[in-house]
């Protein structure tokens, strides 16, 4: 709600909640794209997407009526940032692999719901849960490069092309992760995700 409009109208818990509420919503998702442990390129992609901003076919058509909002990377339905995350059959192939990757249980396939699932499951050490957020963020990041590729070089990566070079960029990010120090429950994934 309008600040200006808040003041103006009569208090009520309901309008003072709606504004808790928005602001409680925003706090939430920025507190992923800021996480310190992401790629700062791939933080950008993240914020733009969280905020319904990333210039899909879908959002640049509301400027140019004749764009084709067909998905380049299955030609099945629109592209929108839902339909890019992940309910596009490339995307949704790229999440699974990952999930599998990462050891993740969670159902959904919301990427703000993902993040939240990472940063309160609980069998899972706070470095693992920081290079979770890290590797979806760049999981964001790498299909939204994949969709550039396809428009601009016509050409769509295979999805464990996309998926090793997620996970190289990440063993580089894990380097700089375990310089601050890790703990003995750390070692065991750590060993699994690169064997
Ligand atoms: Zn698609």
């Amino acid at each position: 709600m309008d600040r200006a409009l808040f003041v103006a109208l009569r208090y009520s818990v309901q309008t003072g909640h709606s504004i808790l509420y928005d602001q409680q919503t925003k706090v939430q998702w920025s507190k992923y794209v800021w996480e310190r442990c992401t790629i700062p390129k791939h933080r950008y992609i993240l914020w733009l997407a969280m905020q319904q901003r990333l210039r899909t076919r879908v959002y640049l058509s509301r400027f140019w009526h004749e764009m084709d909002k067909l998905c380049l990377l299955c030609g099945d339905h629109n592209e929108d940032i839902s339909h890019l995350f992940f309910q596009c059959t490339y995307s949704n192939q790229c999440l699974k692999k990952m999930k599998d990757w990462l050891g993740c249980r969670a159902q959904t396939e919301d990427f703000y719901k993902l993040l939240q699932w990472f940063s309160k499951v609980k069998y899972f050490s706070k470095l693992r849960k920081k290079f979770c957020i890290a590797t979806v963020t760049a999981l964001v990041y790498h299909l939204w490069r994949v969709q550039n590729d396809a428009l601009w070089s016509c050409k769509i990566w295979q999805v464990n092309h996309t998926l090793e070079g997620i996970k190289t960029e990440m063993k580089m990010r894990l380097t700089v992760l375990l310089y601050k120090g890790k703990k003995d429950r750390d070692n065991d994934w750590i060993q699994k995700l690169y064997s």
